[in-house]
């Protein structure tokens, strides 16, 4: 069943958590390429989408965040876009069957058309190329995330709903403040991103990253406030992540993520899971806490 209608049943998704922090445990090095370990290190990215599907996850996404030609350029790779792409989301789609979704993750493009880094051509060309080869590979949802920009999210999300046939979700990363208002790093709230997304023709809009899940409720709490339909999609962190000796680290253990789940459903988060620091683990005590709400 397509994912969208299954949220039209009522349904909760569980996704998937960290990849990031999934692959350096795994070995990747600062300064390599994570895409590049679709060739190279193709049965450890494999064991990663296993790990969460095993946990339970409805929905696994795709070693490809970084995977768009400005991204990729950084490593000379721009030639490999479709490839890296494509590789990624064939390795998902493997581990996870037809009965489970894919979802080829897009992040940002790392240039800013504020500054006039890029074009807009450019920006949409790129992007094109990236949910095409995701596609291709066998992804059936775009993931455009932790954007902070509505210009550049926006030609993502067009890019995708464009030229692929698949399901489109945003989430964009906000922070808060002191009096619980959230905005990404360019300035966007929950509120003025729903409105922008939808018009951009995203079917299904929420946040990522950022945030620990408790503040996840204030973001989902805003995004309701403005439109009452929309599918939700929440993937917290494990906190907000702390440097202690020199190593990152991230606070929210499985039981404490988990606790929140009902209130983040009540809410009205549909589809949930987790970004940087958490793990299998995490995913899968949040399962059981859905079962239970
Ligand atoms: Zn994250």
């Amino acid at each position: 069943m397509n994912i969208l209608d299954k949220l039209k049943h009522g349904k909760i998704l569980l996704s998937d958590g960290a990849w990031g922090t999934f692959l350096q445990e795994k070995g990747l090095k600062p300064g390599e390429c994570p895409e590049l370990w679709n060739i190279t290190h193709r049965s450890e990215v494999r064991d990663i989408a296993e790990s969460y599907l095993l946990a339970g996850s409805d929905i696994i996404e795709t070693n490809s965040f970084g995977g768009s030609i400005f991204k990729l350029s950084q490593y000379g790779l721009e030639g490999r876009v479709s490839e890296l792409n494509q590789a990624a989301a064939a390795i998902s789609r493997e581990a996870a069957g037809n009965d489970r979704h894919v979802a080829g993750s897009v992040g940002p493009s790392g240039k800013m058309l504020l500054m006039g880094d890029i074009t807009e051509n450019e920006l949409y060309d790129g992007f094109c190329q990236q949910v095409t080869a995701l596609e291709k590979g066998g992804a059936d949802i775009i993931i455009v995330e932790t954007m902070s920009a509505l210009d550049e999210a926006s030609l993502a999300v067009r890019a995708a709903r464009e030229n692929t046939k698949c399901t489109v979700i945003v989430t964009m990363t906000f922070s808060g403040d002191n009096k619980g208002d959230f905005r990404t790093m360019m300035g966007v709230s929950p509120e003025e991103m729903v409105i922008a997304m939808k018009e951009a023709g995203a079917h299904i809009v929420g946040s990522n990253c950022g945030n620990g899940i408790e503040d996840m409720i204030s973001i989902t709490r805003a995004i309701r406030r403005t439109d009452n339909t929309i599918p939700v999609m929440i993937q917290a962190n494990a906190g907000i992540p702390e440097y202690i000796d020199g190593k990152t680290v991230f606070r929210e253990s499985p039981e404490m993520m988990a606790s929140f789940i009902p209130d983040l459903i009540k809410t009205g988060a549909s589809i949930i899971g987790g970004c940087c620091g958490t793990t299998p683990e995490h995913i899968r005590a949040m399962g059981r806490a859905m079962v239970k709400a």
